[in-house]
């Protein structure tokens, strides 16, 4: 039985408790699913998350825009993660694909929210190429200005549900400006002329993810987010916000993890009684639990925080990513340890969750780039 005291914390409200009690309901009827056409079980999760509702939180309402609820994003992305890390994927994807539209977008563009938001169009976030991952600032596709279009020429890679995707938010050079300043955000749909999946890219834990390709790909000017030259600002004040769900899910791995190691070590007979109490084994199951909490504390402090009218909480949700998914790997890896040879058993819960974690330390800005966003924040805050 998971932990679900921190619930009481005071950064939930009742409303953040009956969700959290829907979504273990949700999951549990519906979770673990096959996972051997990643891209086919995306779609149909994406259907069914958005046909029991969930998917509104990952978007507002384009007829009552309400800020997103940062603290109900990471309620269910950890609770799905903990059950599903494919399920926590296609709830995530649906989140940061149409963040810039929820953000920035205008009226029409937020149109296409009510799609997202009830399942029936899947979203993608494209931003990173070969040479700008974490240089985002160094971002090469280009968009040409064309009388009332743009032309984009140029790729893509890394991007999540790229293949599956009904439309892709693109970040291109327009030139306003060299570097960060000369970026702008698109809304490209995945069926329109030129564009194309070059490859599709296999990782440790499979999902939905493709190199993209535009020749002379043309969108109306009305495809543009906000502003000319707003495009780096789009993409960050979109991640500030789904960098505490990653977080998020890395709390939900770890403590599934926690879990299976706890009911685990109960039950092993070692030495004439239960694995568990043996004092060294104590002793990795009281740092597992320590970063449990804290990850959880980090995670929620920075979705209360943007929850309570925090313009941007980039410290915060740098801090809660960086050291939810960094521990989350130490105590994953524990839990490894104690299992055994089963630990590293293909198919085994604990080898699934050493899998899902490792990529959440390197995308929406590896280990590294938190830690320059951190103290750079602290730096200039003392
Ligand atoms: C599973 C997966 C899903 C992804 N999904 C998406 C997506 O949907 N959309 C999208 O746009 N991108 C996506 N990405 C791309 C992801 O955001 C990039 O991989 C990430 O930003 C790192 O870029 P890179 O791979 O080019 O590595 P590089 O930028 O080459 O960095 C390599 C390593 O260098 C180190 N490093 C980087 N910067 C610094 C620094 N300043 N100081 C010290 N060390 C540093 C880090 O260890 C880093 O991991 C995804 C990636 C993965 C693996």
């Amino acid at each position: 039985m998971p932990d679900k005291t921190f619930l009481s914390w005071p950064f939930f409200d009742d409303r953040h408790r009956a969700l959290a009690q829907a979504i273990e309901e949700w999951t549990t009827a519906n979770l673990p699913v096959d996972n051997k056409d990643v891209a086919a079980v995306c779609r149909a999760l994406v259907q069914k998350l958005g046909r029991d509702g969930f998917l509104k939180h990952t978007a507002p309402d384009p007829d009552a825009p309400s800020p997103l609820d940062v603290r109900a994003l990471c309620l269910i992305r950890e609770t799905l993660a903990r059950h599903d890390g494919l399920a926590d994927f296609a709830f995530a994807m649906q989140g940061l694909g149409a963040g810039p539209i929820s953000l920035f977008g205008n009226a029409a563009q937020r149109r296409l929210l009510e799609r997202t938001r009830a399942g029936e169009a899947i979203a993608a976030f494209a931003l990173t190429e070969q040479k700008s991952g974490s240089d985002v600032a160094n971002i090469a596709l280009s968009a040409r200005r064309d009388r009332d279009a743009y032309i984009l020429d140029g790729e893509k890679t890394w991007i999540s549900n790229g293949g599956s995707a009904d439309f892709y938010v693109v970040f291109a050079r327009t030139g306003e400006a060299p570097g960060a300043k000369g970026l702008s955000a698109f809304i490209v749909p995945a069926n329109v002329a030129g564009f194309s999946i070059a490859e599709h890219l296999e990782v440790i834990a499979p999902h939905p993810l493709a190199r993209l390709r535009f020749d002379g790909v043309r969108v109306p000017a009305s495809a543009l987010i906000g502003a000319p030259g707003d495009g780096f600002k789009i993409a960050m004040a979109t991640l500030d916000i789904f960098r505490a769900t990653v977080g998020a899910a890395a709390l939900g791995f770890a403590r599934r993890a926690l879990d299976e190691t706890i009911a685990r070590t109960k039950t092993r007979e070692l030495f004439g009684g239960p694995l568990a109490d043996l004092q060294m084994v104590q002793a990795h199951i009281a740092d597992m639990a320590v970063d449990v909490d804290a990850a959880a504390l980090l995670v929620y402090r920075a979705a209360w925080a943007k929850g309570n009218g925090a313009a941007r909480v980039t410290r915060e949700a740098a801090m809660a990513k960086l050291f939810a998914t960094e521990r989350a790997q130490n105590v994953i890896d524990k839990a490894v340890q104690l299992h055994g040879g089963d630990g590293v058993r293909r198919g085994h819960i604990v080898e699934r969750l050493y899998r899902e974690i490792r990529a959440l330390r390197i995308y929406e800005g590896a280990s590294e780039v938190q830690k320059v966003v951190i103290a750079r924040q602290t730096l200039a805050g003392a």
